[in-house]
């Protein structure tokens, strides 16, 4: 069994979820303390078991250790045969680390690393090798798992190992860690197929909020191999031009006026037709495709936003909410960007807004305080995506500089019929209205959804029954359309734009 030691991260997904600390005091000696006696106990436990552990300190450069994993990673799959077992792949990353870091102090923070690495060592094979990729990520190679079953066995194992309390400044702690995992040669034939399909499966642990394990099983596994053969047609997609806006028309409840569009990104593939981003997203983000691919719809959105104004009756045209991703956010040149790109295409800021999850705020406060508020001052509009579903801090949410909370659509879904779903529209509307938020309420099918969120004095809605996400020229027609008989009500006007739309 190898330890390789801390090497770069640029290429993976490094988001920080749920960590639980009990206790209150901090402190580092006490830790560091607990760190060295655990490690001790563990080597020579280790020891006395005849495990060929061996750590490998810090090899030439960081490149080079990441390829020694990888290097491992390609031998381990190349020498497999069938029977044999199947190498297995699991990249972990630990939730909330910072936490520890900011709370107990680096120095604390690096015993309890270093006690994560000997659990999972302590775990694996001779063979097996474990590889911390940064400061609290690792990726583990188990050479010869015996079956799908096994490997799932093996990424609870780590799961619970890591889940077990440790032992900072006289504070008991608990970690929680998130998993992706991957077997060859199912979901990568190769190292860096391999430790793509992991990496993607943590995304998605991770988009969920972290702290769980993303088995590649059921639709799991058929999504992690679907997702491989998506990077590689993505990547064209862009070149190729593949990629085009669909647009979802907004309405006030008080007066059906449109308020605003939001542009939704579609992926017109060559063979398998409209692909939804639900697809492609989650593969972009892992890869860092997003980041071009968000660039892209910032400019056709702004694009869009300038020719409707030559050509609208009225020439205001309504704002384009666009979809952030927190990687896109996450660029250090983020704002910059996104001043220079408004200002290239003619539009102007008012013209366009951000749709930001919860996550992306909370993932890092203060620097996206500092973005939003910057985004503001230039006059662009924001709002946040999904209410609900994320972990906001209400103290936040209180200086967030957005003017929008989009109630997330899954909480519409039993609404009227449902008492506590009910309740929940009603709690988010009422904070919402306490904090001069206007809320727009998402996928809205019924007129029963549309009856009750009236009653509730809700702003804004957006979905299926007023209008679902549609190509620009039958959102053009829509926009005539209404302009010319300004008595058709929104449903109305879906029905008839249905036969049209997506
Ligand atoms: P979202 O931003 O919450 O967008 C709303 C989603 O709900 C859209 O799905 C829309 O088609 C769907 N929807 C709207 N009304 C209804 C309804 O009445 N019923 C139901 N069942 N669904 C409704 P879509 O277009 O598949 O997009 C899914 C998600 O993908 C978006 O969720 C957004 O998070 C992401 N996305 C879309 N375009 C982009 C983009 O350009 N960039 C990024 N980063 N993410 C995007
Ligand atoms: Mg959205
Ligand atoms: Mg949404």
């Amino acid at each position: 069994m190898f330890v390789l030691p801390s090497i770069d991260t640029s290429h993976m997904v490094s988001l920080l979820l749920p960590v639980l600390l009990a206790g209150g005091v901090f402190g580092a000696i006490v830790a560091w303390w607990h760190g060295q006696r655990g490690k001790r106990a563990r080597r020579s436990e280790a020891t006395s078991k005849g495990s060929k552990r061996t750590t490998v300190t810090a090899g030439p450069g960081i490149l080079t250790n990441y390829s020694a994993f990888q290097n491992r990673l390609q031998k381990a799959i190349q020498g497999s045969r069938s029977g044999d077992g199947a190498p297995a792949l699991f990249v972990l990353d630990l939730d909330k680390f910072r936490y520890i870091n900011d709370g107990f102090g680096h120095t604390a923070g690096d015993a309890l690393l270093e006690e994560v690495t000997m659990r999972i060592s302590d775990l694996l094979r001779p063979n097996d090798i474990v590889a911390r990729v940064s400061g609290d990520e690792f990726m583990v190679l188990v050479n010869r798992a015996a079956s799908a079953t096994a490997a799932r066995d093996i990424a609870h194992r780590l799961y619970d190992v890591i889940g077990e309390e440790y032992r900072i400044a006289g504070q008991t702690v608990r970690l929680t860690a998130s998993i992706g995992m991957a077997m060859a040669p199912r979901h990568g034939q190769t190292a860096e197929e391999l430790t793509r399909s992991a990496t993607a499966a943590l995304s998605m642990v991770k988009r969920r909020g972290g702290d769980g394990v993303q088995l590649p099983s059921g639709a799991v596994t058929t999504d992690a191999a679907e997702r491989l053969i998506l990077e590689t047609d993505l990547r064209r997609a862009l070149e190729r031009d593949e990629f085009e806006l669909h647009y979802q028309p907004k309405f006030t409840l008080a007066d059906n006026k449109m308020i605003g569009v939001e542009a939704l990104i579609r992926w017109r593939h060559p063979e398998r037709g409209i692909v939804p981003p639900g697809l492609f997203i989650p593969v972009a983000e892992a890869t860092g495709l997003i980041v071009v691919i968000g660039d892209w719809v910032l400019r056709e959105a702004l694009a869009a936003s300038v020719r409707w104004r030559a050509t609208l009756p009225g020439s205001t045209p309504p704002p384009i909410a666009v979809n952030l991703s927190f990687k896109q956010f996450e660029q250090p040149d983020f704002f910059s960007s996104v001043k220079q790109t408004i200002k290239r295409s003619g539009a102007r800021a008012q013209d366009i807004e951000f749709e930001l999850t919860e996550s992306i705020v909370m993932h890092n406060p203060e620097a996206a305080l500092e973005i939003l508020r910057r985004l503001r001052g230039l006059g662009v509009g924001l709002s946040i995506d999904d209410f609900g579903t994320g972990h906001s801090s209400l103290a936040l949410l209180k200086d967030l500089p957005v003017q929008i909370l989009k109630i997330d659509r899954s909480f519409l879904r039993d609404v009227p019929g449902e008492a506590a779903g009910t309740a929940i529209v009603d709690a988010i509307i009422a904070m919402a209205s306490a904090l001069g938020l206007d809320v727009i309420a998402e996928g809205v099918e019924t007129e029963d959804q549309l009856d009750f969120l009236r009653a509730r004095n809700c702003y804004a809605v957006q979905g299926y029954l007023l209008g679902r996400p549609m190509p620009e020229a039958n959102f053009l027609e829509l926009i005539n359309q209404r302009h010319a008989t300004p008595a058709v009500s929104p449903p109305v006007a879906a029905r008839y734009l249905r036969v049209v739309a997506d």
